[in-house]
């Protein structure tokens, strides 16, 4: 039966919790690899202390993850690490290396490169991961999933044995406090947070042997294996290549929750994204959401993606605010433009949807001869036989095209700046292409969420669609006459969320889909304009 299909299995649990031992057993059991991520951490924190690098300089290991290569191979013992070809595997086993690893991977770039590497390793399953962010970051669709945890007593006498045999000798008092400084470091951290999966189970090892520990485990894998295979093996749910959260949403979050660890109090003006399970999980936060600036003074005001108007900031700003601008860059682009051709006395004519915030914040860095058209709305009366078109960095590329040879035709002079942004584009293209090899086509996302709407709209002339915010919605959906499921997020839309809905009609079909990576996690780089 294994040899039908190769799964994913992702451990997730706190240090030595028994993740990489078990993990290492089950591994050699089902003739699968291991990969351990926890020493791919451990590998940058090493390089940066070669370097004689301090983790806190950010800008430096920054710098540092594009300059070094770190590669994995496999031996009967478990993962061999390599940093530019030299073989690190023992260097990194130490107790400094354990909580500089910590800090270093809170380093958003750092989880990148290494989320992107763990993603390219495991992709094609048969493959057993462990590490804090693997079930609910690195595969989130990883078919096998487990929390493993321990009491922290027993977690250090664990950890102690493990050091003495090393020939390290610390306290045990010592072992303890380091492990209870890092997992506070890796529960709490912005991203990726070590936390269970919602649909992982959780093994308490604290009164396992280790044989028990892999039995249990492995009987829960070969359950796993038997669902996938003999599940309706020609049904079909697939993830749009891109799809989910963009980096300007990722961003706003992080930028909130930053604000929010350092105690401040925080206003978010206006829904920091238009996903409302989020907005409700930020306000839990202590992150609360004000639709007028007008009374805010002497406070921390976080500005959310698709930005504020020009009036708006300056009143911020006299009002003595701190303002935290998670303006997305790609927005910050559109006022930019907007501001210097109306200087320069060009009107402009915004394609967009004159309701949405984003476009009110375009307006204001205009002037009186400024004016928004929605797709497919008549061409207002033009003055001069000049013109600049610029559009919603959510708008279909499709409208901006037809706005443009429609305005052409009674110009002189056009000036087109294409605003759509890389990950609106990005997205649209890959809902494209799935819906056009789906029966039914699922859009996740806030009703209010522009892209989202754009991502409906696009799969709607290919095939059946439902655009649902919830996994709820889908309760009345008879998927038994569908073959090819295909889904699609906005960039409001969170991870969990699309799980919960692959999960759901999984459960309600009957299926056996899988999905094998979700979108390489952006970096601000690759989507900057
Ligand atoms: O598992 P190990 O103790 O080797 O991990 C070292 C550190 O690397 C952890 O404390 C954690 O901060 C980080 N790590 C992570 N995500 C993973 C694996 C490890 O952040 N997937």
């Amino acid at each position: 039966m294994l040899s039908m299909k190769r799964i994913i299995v992702a451990i997730d649990g706190p240090a030595a919790s028994g993740k990489s031992t078990t993990a290492k057993l089950l591994a050699k059991k089902l003739g699968y690899i291991y990969l351990d991520t926890g020493a791919m951490y451990r590998a940058c924190a090493y390089a940066a202390k070669k370097q004689g690098l301090a983790i806190e300089d950010r800008a430096a290991i920054i710098n540092l993850m594009s300059t070094i290569n770190i590669s994995v191979g496999y031996s009967d013992n478990g993962n061999l690490l390599y940093l530019d070809g030299v073989n690190i595997s023992d260097a990194i086993r130490t107790p400094e290396m354990s909580s500089s690893a910590s800090a270093i991977s809170a380093i958003p770039e750092v989880r990148h490169k290494m989320v992107d590497l763990q993603r390219k390793l495991g992709c094609d399953g048969g493959i057993v991961l462990d590490g804090r962010d693997i079930g609910t970051v690195v595969f989130p669709y990883a078919e096998a999933k487990f929390f493993m945890i321990a009491d922290v007593q027993e977690r250090a006498k664990r950890r102690f044995m493990e050091l003495k045999e090393k020939g390290i000798d610390t306290p045990i008092e010592q072992v303890l406090s380091e492990l209870e400084a890092r997992d506070l470091a890796d529960s709490s951290r912005a991203m990726a947070p070590l936390k269970p999966a919602s649909d992982a189970f959780l093994i308490d090892t604290s009164l396992l042997s280790i044989e028990e520990q892999v039995e249990k485990l492995n009987e829960i894998v070969m359950m796993r294996l038997s669902l996938e295979n003999n599940g309706k093996s020609d049904m079909q749910i697939r993830l749009a290549k891109h799809s989910g959260f963009c980096f300007g949403v990722r961003r706003a979050i992080q930028l909130a929750m930053e604000a929010k660890n350092d105690g401040k109090a925080v206003y978010s003006l206006g829904e920091l994204i238009h996903n409302p399970q989020i907005v409700k999980e930020l306000e839990a936060n202590g992150i609360k959401v004000i639709n007028e600036e007008q009374n805010i003074r002497n406070a921390t005001v976080i500005i959310r993606s698709h930005g504020i108007t020009r009036q708006s900031y300056e009143r911020l700003q006299a009002n003595n605010n701190e303002i935290i601008d998670a303006t997305c860059p790609y927005v910050k682009r559109t006022h930019e433009l907007i501001r210097s051709m109306a200087a320069e006395g060009c009107p402009v004519l915004i394609l967009g949807d004159k309701t949405h915030p984003e476009v009110s914040g375009m307006l204001s860095y205009g002037n009186e001869r400024t004016l928004v058209i929605a797709p497919g709305e008549p061409i207002p009366t033009l003055t001069g036989n000049r013109l600049c078109l610029i559009s919603q960095t959510t708008q279909k590329l499709k409208s901006l095209q037809d706005l443009a040879c429609e305005l052409l035709a009674n110009l002189l002079e056009l000036k087109i700046f294409n605003t759509i942004c890389l990950a609106t584009s990005h997205r649209q293209n890959a809902a494209v292409e799935l819906a056009r090899d789906s029966d039914l086509m699922i859009v996740i996302g806030g009703y209010n969420s522009s892209n989202t709407r754009a991502l409906a709209s696009l799969c709607e002339e290919i095939c059946l669609t439902y655009h649902i915010e919830s996994a709820e919605e889908l309760e009345s959906v008879d998927f038994s006459a569908y073959i090819r499921i295909g889904i699609t997020a906005g960039a409001s839309t969170p991870e969990d969320m699309i799980i919960n809905v692959f999960n759901r009609i999984k459960e309600k079909s009957g299926g056996s889909g899988t999905v094998k990576c979700i979108e390489e996690i952006p970096l601000f780089k690759e989507e900057s304009c």
